[in-house]
């Protein structure tokens, strides 16, 4: 399990499933976003946080939006929208404790090109 939260701590998370890897994207929001996403599906992350404490932006086919704090700033997780034929979400490996992480394989995935991991 592996907890993570917001610099205020506003909006936080566990994530109750082993993780293989986690995922740092090139697409164009990760890249400034500066994130590391730990996929997953929503049975398997709790993510706490009241209602309207997080901003979100949604962007390209808006299929998802990413959520940040509005306090701190933080991005925090994204969520698939309505539209999405899989539910899914992702966390921010950044906000996690580093050594509940440091074991953990960053994979590269290719989200500004092939749509496909690169190693
Ligand atoms: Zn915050």
């Amino acid at each position: 399990m592996i907890k993570g939260s917001c610099h205020c701590g506003a909006v936080h998370f566990e994530v109750r499933k082993p993780l293989e890897w986690i995922t740092e994207c090139n697409c164009s929001a990760c890249r400034k976003l500066g994130t590391i996403w730990a996929h997953a599906d929503e049975s398997e992350i709790d993510l706490t946080y009241a209602e309207g404490a997080t901003l979100s932006y949604v962007w390209g086919d808006k299929t998802l939006a990413f959520h940040s704090c509005k306090t701190c700033g933080c991005t925090t997780h994204w969520l698939t929208l309505d539209k999405a034929e899989v539910p899914r979400m992702a966390v921010n490996m950044r906000l996690a404790e580093p050594a509940a992480v440091a074991n953990i394989p960053v994979r590269h995935f290719d989200g500004a090109d092939t749509w496909r991991y690169l190693d």
